[in-house]
């Protein structure tokens, strides 16, 4: 039997797609991924997804999404899809020796931001540690916060820090920024912003939340304790495509490449993306919601043309 909809990752893209897809009657199979839920499940207080003006824990979202999906019958299964191939249709997916048909796929696997492996690093994420500035910037009023990275997210974050913080550090461990000039420039002419060159970050102290970093310099190996309230780690994200190399098209980083015709369809007829996979851009939950609506939208206009 071929299922009309495959959905693979259970972000806002994916379980968004889901409802409005379940709602259409296309009686979706939604792969969750055994790390369901996506980053959200990786943050504390949400605050900027619209309709919670307390905010929302990022879980709690995440769960009630995953119950309004499984409100319209979206089948979920807890699993990781291994394999797939979008040569011919049915389309083919994978669970392991499980093979599943599709008339059409969603392809919403996410991105995840890059972390430095650090000592303290795991126990402190949400806890004064994180990885997204617009996320919780917020939660730094007056204090004093360290970026690490030298690329263009570095920049960007750092400069947006400035709205909050009293001071804010950047570390990067060579001594020339490789984000664009443009950016590097905004950043080293800010009055808040300063900049440690040749070092890196060693170890996150504090028990249950972040009391300051242990850096070293490069040149010199001296190395020394830092206080710092916030650490934001700016090094990169890596979209989730390994499992479509070689089968949809993508950019160096690997982001899945779309039309340009401003539908969610990648490089194969049928094959649709949406949320962070497609998106080194904006990488919010709602613009992560707001294209899984879209995509859900295209697959059953694509069906129908069928
Ligand atoms: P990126 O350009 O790859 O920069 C990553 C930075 O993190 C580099 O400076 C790198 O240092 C540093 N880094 C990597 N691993 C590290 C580690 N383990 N320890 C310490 N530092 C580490 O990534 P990005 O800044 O996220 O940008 C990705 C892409 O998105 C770029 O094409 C960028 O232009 C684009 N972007 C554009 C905008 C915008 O235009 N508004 C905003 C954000 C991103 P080295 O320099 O030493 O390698």
């Amino acid at each position: 039997m071929s299922e009309n909809l495959i959905i693979i990752g259970s972000g806002p893209a994916g379980l968004t797609a889901a409802i409005y897809a379940a709602r259409a009657n296309l009686k979706p199979l939604l792969f969750e991924g055994s790390q369901a839920g996506g980053q959200l499940m990786l943050t504390t207080d949400v605050e900027n997804y619209p309709g919670f003006p307390d905010g929302i824990l990022g879980p709690d979202l995440m769960d009630q999404m995953r119950k309004q999906a499984e409100r319209f019958e979206t089948r979920i299964e807890t699993v990781d899809v291994t394999r797939v191939d979008f040569s011919s249709r049915p389309f083919r997916v994978w669970v392991g020796t499980d093979e599943h048909h599709a008339e059409a796929v969603i392809i919403s696997t996410g991105a995840s931001a890059r972390w430095l492996d650090l000592p303290g690093e795991e126990r402190l994420r949400g806890r004064g540690v994180s990885a997204c500035a617009t996320c919780d910037g917020f939660f730094f009023r007056e204090r004093q916060i360290v970026v690490v990275g030298g690329g263009d997210s570095a920049m960007e974050e750092a400069m947006f820090l400035t709205k909050f913080a009293s001071k804010v550090t950047i570390i990067h461990r060579r001594d020339e920024f490789r984000a664009s000039a443009i950016m590097a420039k905004r950043a080293l002419d800010h009055p808040k912003i300063e900049v440690v060159w040749n070092t890196v970050v060693e170890e996150m102290l504090g028990e249950d939340e972040l009391t300051g970093i242990r850096i070293r310099n490069l040149e010199t190996g001296a190395t020394a304790e830092m206080k710092t309230d916030g650490l934001f780690v700016a090094i990169g994200h890596t979209p989730n495509t390994e499992l479509f190399q070689g089968q949809l098209e993508m950019d160096e980083v690997g982001y899945l490449t779309l039309r340009g015709d401003g539908s969610t369809g990648t490089s194969v007829d049928g094959v649709f993306a949406a949320g962070d996979v497609a998106d080194a851009i904006y990488r919010q939950a709602v613009t992560a919601a707001g294209t899984g609506c879209q995509a859900a939208i295209d697959v059953e206009r694509w069906l129908h043309q069928e």
